[in-house]
């Protein structure tokens, strides 16, 4: 569309320039700021990091009035807010951890002549003072209420993977407000929660804009991880033989591991290679980044503290020394790779030690249970993708996003694809039931079950450890000995992603044949077991 015949075309470039700094717009981010400028409904779904803030922060500090934003988490909305302060925007906050007299100046401020163009709230406040009912009143009356903008909105469905109870009431904006556009904002959402999303806002005759989140020009690779040193070892011998003069990233989760990588190939294999993470002094941080930036460093081993404002065009390979947080982290870290579109690499470093340790500190964290809840499951979520090696990774890192993939354009740039050994479909409906009807068991010994003595149990291995714990002696024990391990652990892992085997262990028992179906693919490596999956 040619926009150029606007009357705010002029204005908002001179914002995107003067008070963002932004030389120009990134793909569909003008459709987005002037379907608003319009006073249009706006639907945008873009990957995470393509840049949706701007699409209504633009629009709004264009425009007379309030622009109010509701965002359930309290600390990416802090990240905005922050961030829009030091570009000179008045903007507001009320949320979370405000005391008393925080909230009533941003209410005092509501009412004033100089209100903030952008005012960020968590959907409870909206939903729960009847002070801010009557200042969004009486700011409707006054014309002064611009925009309802929606950030997350896949919480609103219950087709999503997190439904929020307080997004329920979002449903009523359109009647209570009808006058204020609506825009919805989220980076997953498949075609049932997008219509869902648009129903339930009301917003039918809406501006859809979509970006197809694949990444046509990385390459993505799973790799068993074989202990600290075998690790660092595949990283140099990937870097020395690939990718000898060029920049990459390697992510580790703690700060005490870059240090150690970093200086590990540093020492043992010459490599060129400093750390970066939070805890470095702000100056050095600066330097490292601009050394980085400059071509004078070639390899950052870095936390996710790496990573912000970085527009480095030919980083040809990002490698995952730690398993990342969510999929959509995932997805963003690697996506710093390749920004020039020639090939890149992305390459994961997956041990199931690794994931157990980290779901344990998600449960030692000190936050709300259902925010831990969506940590461990998004974690899952990771989990589950490394060890899927049957697959297109493409298609499943696409298919988290709710975007249909076809894995015939995968290409072969990813190591499933390229995985030419024939896989085989099971099902294990029979094997899961047993199973946990023998975690039951196993658990009423008052012992912890990991994971790898669970896959011992099915097959009846006599471990000592077992064999102390009281393990051996519960019924049904080696009532599984004809799977194979591998199988034997993909079946627990799999129990596990479902959270049957940790969340309902307590009632697991009570699940009936026919509640449960689990079908198992994986690579046929000649030790087939388990019935042949119906098709
Ligand atoms: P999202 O909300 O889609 O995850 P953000 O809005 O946080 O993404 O933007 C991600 C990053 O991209 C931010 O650092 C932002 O400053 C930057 N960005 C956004 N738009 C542009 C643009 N037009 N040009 C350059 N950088 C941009």
């Amino acid at each position: 569309t040619d926009y150029t015949g606007r009357p705010y075309y002029r204005q908002v470039f001179d914002v995107l320039k003067n008070t963002f700094g932004l030389p120009s717009f990134r793909p569909k981010q003008l459709d987005a700021v002037c379907a608003a400028m319009d006073g249009r409904d706006v639907f945008v779904l873009f990957p995470t990091g393509s840049g949706k803030s701007l699409t209504f922060q633009l629009p709004a500090i264009c425009q007379k009035g309030v622009t109010v934003v509701v965002s359930p988490l309290v600390s990416l909305m802090g990240d905005q807010v922050q961030a829009l302060k030091k570009l000179g925007v008045n903007v507001a906050q009320l949320g979370g951890n405000l005391s008393e007299p925080e909230k009533s100046q941003v209410k005092a401020q509501l009412w004033s002549r100089e209100k903030p163009k952008l005012l960020y709230v968590t959907p409870e406040q909206l939903q729960m003072s009847n002070y801010m009912q009557s200042t969004l009143q009486w700011l409707y009356e006054h014309g002064q209420l611009m925009r309802f903008v929606i950030d997350e909105a896949h919480c609103i469905s219950d087709w999503g993977r997190r439904f929020r109870d307080s997004y329920t009431q979002l449903t009523e904006l359109r009647k209570n407000y009808p006058e204020v556009p609506i825009s919805a904002l989220t980076a997953t959402a498949n075609a049932e929660v997008e219509h869902d999303i648009i129903s339930r806002l009301n917003i039918q005759n809406c501006v859809r804009l979509k970006l197809s989140f694949n990444r046509a020009n990385l390459d993505y690779e799973v790799r068993p991880k074989k202990g600290h040193k075998g690790c660092v070892d595949e990283i140099a011998a990937v870097i020395q033989t690939n990718y000898p003069t060029d920049t990459g990233i390697i992510y580790c989760h703690s700060r005490d591991r870059c240090e150690e990588v970093a200086k590990e190939l540093r020492e043992r294999f010459g490599l060129q290679a400093r750390h970066y993470h939070a805890a470095l002094d702000p100056r050095d941080k600066l330097r490292v980044q601009q050394e980085w930036n400059r071509g004078d460093v070639l390899i950052i081993v870095a936390t996710v503290a790496f990573g912000m404002g970085i527009d480095k065009a030919d980083v040809r390979y990002v490698i995952h020394y730690t398993l990342p947080a969510t999929l959509a982290n995932y997805y963003q870290e690697t996506g710093r790779a390749g920004r020039d579109g020639n090939l890149a690499h992305c390459i994961l470093f997956y041990h199931w030690g690794d994931a157990t340790s980290r779901i344990e500190m998600i449960r030692r964290e000190d936050k709300p249970d259902e925010e831990k809840r969506w940590v461990e499951e998004d974690f899952w979520n990771v989990v589950r993708y490394c060890s899927n090696d049957v697959h297109c990774r493409r298609f499943q890192v696409l298919d988290f996003f709710g975007e249909k993939f076809d894995p015939a354009e995968c290409h072969d740039l990813c190591n499933n694809c390229r995985d030419k050994t024939p896989t085989v479909s099971e099902d294990h409906t029979e094997d899961a039931i047993k199973t946990i009807a023998l975690f039951e068991k196993l658990s009423q010994t008052g012992n912890m079950v990991s994971r790898r003595q669970m896959a011992t149990a099915m097959r009846g291995g006599k471990l000592k450890a077992m064999v102390d714990k009281g393990f051996t002696g519960v019924e049904g024990y080696g009532s599984l000995k004809h799977l194979d391990v591998q199988v034997a652990e993909r079946l627990v892992d799999e129990m596990f992603y479902r959270g049957v085997l940790t969340t309902l262990s307590h009632n697991a028992g009570k699940l009936k044949r026919g509640q449960i179906q689990v079908v198992l693919e994986r690579r046929d490596n000649g030790k087939a077991s388990g019935s042949k999956a119906p098709r």
